[in-house]
């Protein structure tokens, strides 16, 4: 049996998740049109995801499959292995946090920021700023006029990203907390990682 590892991420939280250099990661999208916050920190925390980086190296808004997700130092981190969902994914968006919910007239509600937070105390951590996510399957391609806006996920039930892990990382990824229409498509459901150490997945490819 392979030695999977399956973490589900309730709705509105954040898990973390160590991984190591080689190791395949499934973020799956369970019951459709949730978005799922991303990031990735070297295990020194001196390095993390930077979605500006991998815009400019990868000279797009988002990989394609085969492409990298790089640190701020420009090293590659993870690799986008498959992706089978319709997206579109967003690199553009920060994560959901306090003052959004605020503006939007919520004084009291669960954001990623504050999961990413919650998250990394988990394990022991503090950071004193908030690195901008991966947000996996959030509709809100810029429009031909420049605008930007969120509108409904179209993922699919079931539908994932799957990402080699290109050095030892600890991963964050939160269920987004957004419960007001559209971008979750107006309810909040869970996230489900699945991480298939290199090994098997080296024999996987025989
Ligand atoms: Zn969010």
């Amino acid at each position: 049996m392979p030695d999977q590892k399956r973490v589900v991420i309730p709705a509105q939280s954040g898990r973390s998740i160590r991984v190591s250099s080689g190791d395949l990661v499934r973020i799956i999208d369970i019951k459709g049109q949730q978005v799922a916050d991303l990031w990735a920190f070297t295990p020194d925390m001196k390095d993390w995801l930077s979605t500006s980086n991998t815009r400019d190296i990868g000279e797009r808004l988002f990989p394609k499959t085969g492409e990298h997700f790089y640190g701020t130092t420009g090293n590659k981190l993870l690799t986008l292995v498959e992706d089978a969902s319709p997206g579109p994914h967003d690199m553009l968006y920060p994560a959901c946090n306090h003052a959004l919910y605020v503006r939007a007239g919520f004084d009291e509600h669960p954001s990623c920021q504050d999961n990413l937070h919650k998250a990394l105390a988990s394990e022991g951590l503090a950071l004193p700023f908030t690195p901008d996510p991966v947000d996996l399957f959030q509709n809100s391609l810029p429009q031909p006029d420049g605008s930007i806006d969120v509108f409904a996920s179209i993922n699919p039930p079931g539908g994932y990203v799957a990402l080699r892990a290109e050095c030892d990382l600890l991963l964050v990824v939160t269920a987004c907390s957004v419960d007001h229409y559209p971008t979750n498509g107006g309810v909040c459901n869970e996230i489900a990682v699945e991480v298939t150490p290199a090994a098997w997945s080296a024999k996987q490819t025989r």
